[in-house]
């Protein structure tokens, strides 16, 4: 299904143009707009799913195989030193258009992003209750 007030639907669909670097039957793969390193591309599926939590388990599938495969074209093409994988889910999380996608951003020495977080200190026993809640 298609959404009709959705812009990475009109993306993925070639409705509006995009910088293209990978199509097939499920998704599209175009440079961000705004991006955070050289090669920072989006692969996105040409059926609307708002997020991972959304996503058909069939497409779901095939995006870490797609992800592998364009990791590669970019290392032959662009030589990146390193590679984010990044997917936003909700509000909350920093995703901002709400059609599932995954970020594949290329690292270079020198590139002054920081694609990281700062480390916790959980407290004594904190990690066994979490364990507890997960597994009860
Ligand atoms: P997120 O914050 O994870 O939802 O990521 C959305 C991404 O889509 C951002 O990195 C934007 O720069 C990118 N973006 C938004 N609109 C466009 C567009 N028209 N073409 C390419 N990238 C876009
Ligand atoms: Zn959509």
């Amino acid at each position: 299904m298609k959404k009709d007030d959705c812009i990475f639907c009109k993306l993925a669909n070639g409705q509006i143009p995009t910088n293209t670097i990978y199509e097939d039957d499920d998704f599209r793969v175009f440079l961000d707009a705004a991006p955070a390193t050289r090669g920072h591309c989006l692969i996105v599926p040409k059926e609307h799913f708002d997020d991972l939590e959304d996503l058909d388990d069939k497409v779901a599938a095939k995006v870490l195989p797609l992800a592998k495969k364009i990791m590669k074209l970019l290392k032959e093409k662009l030589g990146w030193e390193g590679f984010n994988v990044v997917q936003n889910n909700k509000e909350l999380a920093g995703q901002t258009v709400f059609h599932f996608h995954m970020h594949l951003i290329p690292r270079y020495s020198g590139d002054g992003q920081n694609i990281l977080w700062k480390p916790g200190k959980p407290a004594e026993g904190e990690l066994q209750s979490i364990l507890d809640e997960i597994n009860s």
